[in-house]
């Protein structure tokens, strides 16, 4: 089976991410004359599987408080954005790869595949979806301008941000918090296991320009 993909979400944060075009003839094209490859997938407390970005914290707090009210427009987008970021919990996490482990403070932790949100944030500078590895991203502060930033699109705070490269990874948060998988809110997790799947699918992705 090989995964084509034509973008109909809202954000589409992973179509971009693959240079996969918005227009839907253009789209297609590349289901029928782009080039095959494989593709890493993170598997996720052993049922979910992650192909983008996978998060706890405040992010997938957004988007359940995003799907928990009748949010319209720009301002209704901010003025939730806002309520959320006020009111945002400390996460205290212990986070172990198989040979370290690092307890951290922190806003959210990424699970990342690939390298931006829909919005056009770059979460994960490093991010390859093809390298048989995947990114721990931890967040560990938020401020005011380092939020604007990312409303900007304008990415992250490098000095506030902490990554990990791996393979494995558990994820022990001390108190339950908010969980989302590729634009999803899951609900409220303790725990997260992530195991990478190298080349686990295979997608169409535009020709390479050389
Ligand atoms: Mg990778």
């Amino acid at each position: 089976m090989i995964l084509g993909i034509v973008p109909a979400g809202s954000a589409n944060g992973m179509a971009k991410e693959l240079m996969i075009p918005a227009k839907l003839q253009d789209a297609l094209q590349i289901i029928e004359n782009g080039r095959q490859t494989g593709m890493d997938t993170i598997l996720l407390n052993e049922e979910h599987l992650c192909l983008h970005l996978s998060d706890v914290g405040i992010n997938a707090q957004l988007i359940k408080n995003f799907e928990d009210g009748d949010t319209r427009g720009k301002m209704g987008y901010l003025k939730v954005a806002w309520k959320t970021i006020v009111r945002r919990q400390v996460l205290e996490v212990t986070i172990k790869d198989g040979k370290k482990s690092f307890c951290h403070k922190a806003i959210m932790v990424v699970i990342a595949n690939a390298g931006k949100y829909g919005t056009g944030a770059v979460i994960n500078p490093e991010g390859e979806i093809d390298d048989g590895l995947f990114e721990i991203v931890v967040v560990k502060r938020l401020t005011l301008w380092g939020f604007l930033k990312i409303m900007l699109s304008l990415g992250f705070d490098n000095k506030n941000i902490e990554i990990h490269q791996t393979r494995s990874v558990n994820i022990l948060a001390r108190h339950r918090a908010h969980f989302q998988v590729d634009g999803e809110y899951i609900g409220k997790v303790n725990k997260i296991t992530a195991v990478i799947q190298p080349g686990n699918i295979q997608i169409m992705l535009p020709e390479i320009d050389r």
